[in-house]
């Protein structure tokens, strides 16, 4: 066999082991687009993202209370958690990127988990702390910027209360087979104010003590965002979904 056939041959035998093996995409994750990518121009927000809060209103979300209209109060462009309950959107997300912006309440008043405490759940279950870490001790995997109760922030980039804060968050929902069993868990990347805090951790369950448990739900759920009692304030919310 000429070198050249050879060569030819193992090109196609491993094209041939590749495509069997599925290496390319695996499921629930985004791979390289194999056609023109998509012009999408940046914004911010990005031209193809959901916007769920601009500042005016929250008619993309309703109250966690009896599912009515969310009674948060809205105040120069800003959403304010006001002890009225928690919310949830009506559209619902699987895999996705999400930016939002919030603020602990400049006034300090509590220690620990009682100072700017709120969250946001992805699918209504996962929960991304929020709360003011500003020289404010509590356990590590509940501070700013951990997956509440599983996995502490990789550093902590906390700004002082009062001052706006970002996540950005790429989001992979879990995956289960027909009869509920877990094929994949959800992922979290975070970066906070553009800092890595979460590099791609696999979630252990819901949020939920003592121990986290996956039960199987749709791939779409409701972006939820939680009242803690605690005034922290939100806005610049989009959402793309992957
Ligand atoms: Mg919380």
């Amino acid at each position: 066999m000429n070198r050249l056939l050879s060569s030819s041959l193992l090109c196609l035998t491993v094209l041939a082991l590749t495509t069997a093996s599925g290496l390319a995409a695996p499921e629930g994750e985004t791979s390289p687009p194999k056609v023109e990518p998509r012009v999408v121009d940046p914004g911010p927000p990005p031209a193809d993202a959901i916007v769920l809060f601009d500042g005016k209103d929250l008619s993309q979300w309703k109250s966690d209370r009896k599912g009515g209209p969310v009674k948060w109060d809205i105040q120069d462009g800003v959403a304010i958690v006001n002890r009225t309950g928690g919310i949830s959107t009506k559209q619902e997300f699987g895999d996705c990127q999400l930016h939002i912006e919030w603020a602990a309440p400049a006034e300090v008043k509590g220690t620990g988990q009682g100072r700017g405490n709120s969250g946001i759940f992805l699918q209504s279950r996962y929960e991304l702390q929020v709360l003011d870490s500003y020289n404010n001790k509590t356990y590590f995997d509940g501070q700013a910027g951990a997956i509440y109760k599983q996995y502490a922030p990789l550093v902590n980039v906390s700004r002082k209360p009062g001052e706006w804060q970002v996540y950005d968050v790429i989001y992979h929902a879990p995956r289960f087979d027909e009869t509920g069993n877990l094929l994949k868990p959800a992922r979290f990347t975070v970066l906070q104010n553009g800092v890595l805090v979460q590099d791609n951790v696999e979630v252990k369950g819901p949020t939920s003590s003592p121990v986290p448990k996956y039960k199987p739900h749709p791939l779409k759920q409701s972006l939820a965002l939680q009242d803690h009692n605690t005034p922290v304030r939100y806005r610049n919310i989009w959402i793309r979904e992957l």
